[in-house]
């Protein structure tokens, strides 16, 4: 029986995560469960799998009869308390996820990260904190559980590189200079994949693919020349690994996140799961490069991603702002962009990766753009 601990459990990796602990309630074990808001959905949950701890806004404090309760700002007490032998699943959205992440690993915890920005931010730090730890990064991000399986029992120096695919997201169709005016419903109609709302923008900037690669680059330890990103549109190839002999591994599957929640959370198994897959209904695969200019957001992410340091950590401080002030209706979908360089620009980002220069800088962006475009200068 294996005891989760599910940060996030109300989004939609989190509702996902439970319907497959639900599925096998005689191999996994909901014990903690964390959650923003929707506290009708939260006092189900914690009710039905009796849950012993709980972290949410102080607001919910005694919402919770049976179940230890911790502040949400209080991730990190929340994970020194659970119980020894769990594993934690971080569904987490934004560079919230780090320190809950960090306190895992000290407890030495595995961690099944859906959460990316976690490495993002922090992949500087988390590196050498896993060498030291029992504690291992396993992925629940598609691309990177499919990439995780492509390389099983294989040396990574074996592997020429790494491709990972883009849907393209909700706006592939349009044009550059046609995406001034779209809207938040547009933008959160994606053709492949029903995903949470940031995560659904950062498909239609490409921010996501910046962040995955990035993800990469942390979780299977190969230099940024070594993993590509590639335009297909039926988000079937999850990800492929070339390998120097010119072998080429390449993991197809259906776009649902149900199965690499399962394949994170299962080990060595392989658990049945009902999965309607007819390779005889596809009738293409198409693949094609990042087009720059159309997509200006990933090479300038890449950029970011090369020199390291603390410059990730305003790329996506300044990304998950603008993000929301996008979908809150402050402003328009190209603005984020102009935001994200605006920041890069500003914020001397410097090089001494440290959780305390991380989540300091992180809150500077944050005032930055809230000063200069939601109060105006
Ligand atoms: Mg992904």
């Amino acid at each position: 029986m294996r005891k989760v601990v599910l940060l996030g459990a109300t989004g939609s990796i989190g509702r996902q995560t439970i319907d497959i602990i639900e599925q096998y309630p005689d191999r996994f074990k909901l014990v903690a469960v964390t959650a923003n808001k929707s506290i009708d959905v939260m006092k189900d949950i914690v009710k039905r799998h009796a849950c012993l701890y709980v972290a949410m806004d102080n607001q919910y404090r005694d919402a919770f009869e049976t179940a230890q309760f911790f502040d949400l700002k209080a991730l990190k007490e929340f994970i020194q308390a659970v119980p020894e032998d769990v594993v934690v699943v971080n569904a987490l959205v934004g560079s919230v996820g780090l320190v809950p992440t960090i306190a895992a690993i000290e407890r030495g915890f595995d961690v099944l990260l859906a959460n990316k920005e976690t490495l993002v931010v922090g992949g500087e730090i988390i590196k050498p904190l896993l060498n030291t730890s029992v504690s291992t990064l396993i992925p629940i991000d598609s691309e990177h559980s499919a990439l995780a399986q492509c390389l099983k029992g294989s040396n990574i120096d074996d592997v020429e590189k790494l491709v990972i695919t883009a849907s393209g997201g909700s706006f592939r169709h349009l044009k550059k200079d046609e995406l001034n005016h779209v809207t938040v419903q547009d933008a959160l109609n994606h053709p492949n994949w029903a995903m949470g709302k940031k995560i659904t923008i950062d498909s239609a900037t490409m921010m996501n693919k910046v962040f995955e690669i990035i993800e990469a680059h942390y979780l299977f330890d190969l230099p940024y020349d070594s993993i590509e990103a590639v335009l297909h549109p039926e988000s079937l190839v999850h990800g492929m690994v070339h390998y120097k002999d010119g072998n080429i591994l390449m993991h197809v599957g259906p776009a649902d996140m149900h199965i690499p929640i399962l394949t994170a959370l299962q080990g060595e198994e392989r658990l049945p799961y009902r999965s309607i897959f007819d390779i005889t209904k596809i009738k293409s695969l198409h693949f094609e490069a990042i087009d720059p200019i159309r997509y200006s957001l990933f090479d300038l992410g890449i950029a970011v991603a090369r020199k390291k340091g603390l410059h990730t950590v305003t790329l996506n401080a300044a990304n998950e702002e603008a993000v929301e002030l996008f979908l809150n209706g402050t402003i328009d979908f190209i603005t984020i962009e102009t935001i994200i360089a605006d920041c890069l620009y500003y914020f001397d980002n410097g090089y001494d990766v440290t959780l305390e220069a991380i989540l300091d800088l992180d809150q500077k962006v944050r005032n930055y753009i809230k000063t200069k475009y939601v109060d105006g200068e």
